[in-house]
C-alpha cells in the first residue's frame, strides 16, 4: 500500500472512532453508537434473538442439545439440503420483519442479507445462482414490490452471485399461511410453484430467499420443483419461526 493511502485509510479510521456511524438499532429503533457497524443496541444483543446453540441440521430450528433431526423434518420428506436463518421470529425480530414487509423498509434489507450471508459464508457452501420466493403476479401488482427479491438481490451482492427472478412462478394466489393451522398450511402451498426456466438452474447450487420460515412448507415446495435440474439446493429466511 502506497503511503499516501496508509495515511488517507488512517484518517478514515480515526474518524469513525472519533464521529461513529449514527446507526438505529434495527430490532428496537433506539439511536445507537456503533463503532463496528453492529446494527442492533446493546441490549437487544443481549435479547434472544439469534438463532444459535442446537438447531436441526435440514431445517434450522432450535432443537434440545444431543439431538440433529427436529421431528418435523423425521417425519416429512426434506427437498432441500440445508437451511440458513440467522435470527428467531420473535418480540424485535418480529417488528423489524414486519416493519419491512408492510412498511417497505427497503433500508433494512442489506442489513438482513449480510446477517444471512454470514451464515452462508461461515459454512463455507458455494452457491451458484439465487433465486426469491416469487409471489403471484396479482400480489405484486397490488403490493408494488416482492420483498424476497429485495432480500435476495443484497444477499446476491455479498456473495457475489447473480440473481435470478421468473425462474420459478406462482400459479395460484393462496391464502396467508399466518392464518393456517400446520396441516393447512402444507396444503395451501402444494403444486402452485412452476420451473419455467430450467437453463438458469441446470446443475447448479441455488439458494431460494424467504423472509420467514415457520413449517417451511413454502420452501419445501419450490425445492421440490428444481429437484433433478439443479444441483444442490440451500434455502434461507431471515427468521426462523417454531412451528405450533
Ligand atoms: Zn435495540
Ligand atoms: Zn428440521
Amino acid at each position: 500500500m502506497k503511503f499516501k493511502n496508509i495515511l488517507i485509510k488512517t484518517k478514515d479510521v480515526l474518524l469513525e472512532m472519533l464521529f461513529p456511524s449514527k446507526l438505529k438499532c434495527i430490532f428496537c429503533g433506539r439511536d445507537i453508537i456503533s463503532f463496528d457497524n453492529q446494527p442492533y443496541c446493546d441490549r437487544c444483543a443481549k435479547e434472544d434473538y439469534f438463532n444459535i446453540g442446537n438447531r436441526c441440521c435440514y431445517c434450522d430450528m432450535a432443537i434440545p442439545a444431543g439431538n440433529i433431526v427436529c421431528d418435523f423434518c423425521q417425519k416429512k420428506h426434506k427437498y432441500f439440503d440445508k437451511a440458513y436463518c440467522p435470527l428467531k421470529y420473535k418480540d424485535g425480530v418480529k417488528n423489524a420483519i414486519l416493519k419491512f414487509k408492510s412498511d417497505n423498509a427497503r433500508y433494512l434489507a442489506p442489513t438482513f442479507a449480510s446477517l444471512i450471508a454470514q451464515r452462508i459464508q461461515s459454512d463455507n457452501v458455494q452457491i451458484d445462482v439465487i433465486i426469491p420466493v416469487p409471489v403471484h403476479a396479482k400480489t405484486k401488482r397490488a403490493r408494488g414490490y416482492n420483498q424476497a427479491e429485495i432480500l435476495a438481490k443484497e444477499i446476491a451482492k455479498i456473495l457475489n452471485v447473480p440473481m435470478q427472478t421468473g425462474v420459478i412462478t406462482k400459479d395460484k394466489v393462496t391464502l396467508d399461511q399466518k392464518t393456517l393451522s400446520y396441516h393447512e398450511r402444507l396444503k395451501n402451498v402444494t403444486s402452485c410453484f412452476t420451473l419455467r426456466d430450467k437453463s438458469s438452474i441446470k446443475d447448479k447450487n441455488v439458494l431460494i430467499v424467504d423472509d420467514v420460515m415457520t413449517t417451511g412448507a413454502t420452501l419445501n415446495n419450490i425445492a421440490k420443483t428444481l429437484v433433478g435440474f439443479s444441483d444442490k439446493i440451500y434455502v434461507c429466511a431471515i427468521a426462523r419461526d417454531t412451528v405450533e
